[in-house]
């Protein structure tokens, strides 16, 4: 059921129904996407949920990397318009996704 490079999503997750329930969706999106490449349905899924854990759970949300590209170049624009939450949103996918893939968006 849980691929194992995928990490164990933290207690506070499954503690939310919101976040319980993205979660869900992103499993039922990527047995979807077994059955057809043109299913987009999980990127769109990571998308909310990482929105979501931005929003609601920013105390959660993991700190900047070290050694990340993105986070660099988000450190340097800081401040700016959206900049803050498309960077918690960078930071929110590694605790639901490998890094390998958290780290693409
Ligand atoms: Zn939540
Ligand atoms: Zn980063």
């Amino acid at each position: 059921m849980h691929s194992p490079d995928l990490p164990v999503p933290p207690p506070f997750m499954w503690a939310c129904p919101r976040c319980t329930a993205l979660l869900v969706d992103i499993a039922d999106a990527v047995t979807m996407s077994t059955f057809s490449d043109l299913y987009e349905g999980t990127l769109r899924c990571q998308m909310m949920l990482a929105s979501h854990l931005a929003h609601e759970h920013l105390a959660e949300v993991p700190e900047p990397h070290e050694d990340c590209e993105r986070c660099d170049f988000y450190r340097k624009c800081t401040g700016s318009q959206g900049i803050d939450d498309l960077w918690a949103e960078h930071r929110a996918r590694e605790l639901f996704l490998p890094k390998s893939v958290a780290r693409l968006l």
